[in-house]
Order: C-alpha cells, then structure tokens, then sequence
C-alpha cells in the first residue's frame, strides 16, 4: 500500500470529467487499498479518485468506522435538507455550510464488483453526496 498525493484546488484533474469503470480489477483494488491508506494518513472521512489523480468514478469512506467502496455511485433517492461545515481534503484549512439531503439512497459497485444500494443519513449521507460530487 502506498499513500498517494493529494491534488488541491488549481490543479485541473479536479474539474475534469470522470469516467465510469467498466470492471474491477486487481489494479482497482489495490488502488483502494492505497485511497483508503491515503485519505486515514490526511485524517479524512472520504476521498474521490479525482483528489489523487485519476479520472475513475470511485470513492472511498469511512465515517465513525463504517467503511464505504463506492464505484460509479448514483444517488437514486433523497430526503431532506441541512446546513453544516464541511471539509475538503482538497481545500486544505477551508471550511464551509453546505447544504444536503439528510438522508440519500446511493446505488454503487462494491470493491468485488457487485452491485449494491445502501440508504444513509446525517454525517454518512453528507459525505457521501460531498464525495460524489466530486466525481
Ligand atoms: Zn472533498
């Protein structure tokens, strides 16, 4: 596992479009491992492929210990709506309200490649529309 650079607002992989993965490989998988490596060293609860680099529609999570593989990630259902500071990895020392759907339904690709649908709320539901925006 390796942890990766972080890219920061200015650098334009950020604003780029991402592209849906058609499969994961053993590649992708060991580029999770280093994602989560990677946002637990920056202290970060979430990080999109964007923010190291690359152009997949992937992000990794862990909020309060539950740990989230999200490929091709589409929000399906939301509830809702509050105002809260957040962080960015990518913004380092920036914080700001953003408003969200308190409670979304996110249907993804596991780290295995299977198909799945979680239904989230408050700070897990905020993170998860904080990443897949970035993507
Ligand atoms: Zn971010």
């Amino acid at each position: 596992m390796a942890v990766l650079d972080i890219r920061v607002l200015g650098d334009p992989i950020l604003r780029e479009r991402t592209e849906p993965l058609p499969v994961v490989t053993g590649v992708v998988q060991a580029l999770i491992s280093d994602m989560f490596e990677t946002m637990r060293a920056a202290k970060g609860i979430g990080l999109a492929a964007p923010q190291i680099g690359r152009p997949e529609r992937l992000t990794v999570i862990d909020v309060d210990g539950a740990e989230f593989v999200l490929i091709n990630p589409e929000i399906v259902d939301r509830q809702g709506s509050d105002k809260a500071e957040e962080g960015c990895l990518s913004i380092p020392d920036v914080y700001a309200d953003v408003e969200r759907a308190t409670r979304v339904v996110v249907r993804a690709i596991d780290r295995e490649g299977k198909p799945f649908e979680v239904e989230a709320t408050d700070l897990l539901a905020r993170c998860m529309q904080h990443e897949i925006d970035h993507l």
